[in-house]
């Protein structure tokens, strides 16, 4: 018998089998996955995406600041009709994580009024959304409840 594998794929030590990028740009992925909000340094107050000025405030300056990765169902709707190739139905959801509002999808959930209920627990977790011909994945978040 040989010691090789027939069917195991080699790849050298260093290559980088499968590079991840986010789908989004307040998605980091390292070193664990977390989302990564706009705080403005006057008022506090917290965007996803890029602002020239704070809404609240005018401020102009903004720190990042990473968004708890656990929080409950603040608000939902089980959206039963979208564009052709989007599987329906899904559950859009604003989740309280830890006093910021985030705007997601569940996930691992029955998309049903009763599988989903407001207060929830739910909990950051990522998936795959399709990958380039380098095997570059991208990765989107979405929530899913905690156990
Ligand atoms: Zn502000």
């Amino acid at each position: 018998m040989s010691s090789t594998l027939p069917f195991v794929h080699q790849v050298p030590k260093n290559a980088c089998v499968s590079e991840q990028i986010p789908f989004v740009e307040y998605l980091h992925l390292a070193p664990t996955p977390h989302l990564v909000a706009h705080q403005c340094t006057s008022c506090g107050a917290r965007f996803f995406d890029r602002r020239n000025a704070c809404a609240s405030c005018f401020g102009t300056s903004f720190a990042d600041a990473d968004i708890a990765t656990e929080g409950f169902v603040r608000s939902f709707t089980i959206v039963s009709f979208a564009a052709p190739g989007i599987p329906v139905p899904f559950v859009s959801a604003i989740i309280e994580c830890d006093g910021t509002s985030v705007r997601g999808n569940l996930t691992n959930v029955t998309a049903d009024p009763e599988h989903v209920s407001l207060g929830m627990k739910v909990r950051l977790t990522t998936y795959v959304v399709g990958a380039d011909d380098a095997g570059t994945e991208a990765v989107n978040f979405a929530f899913e409840p905690v156990s």
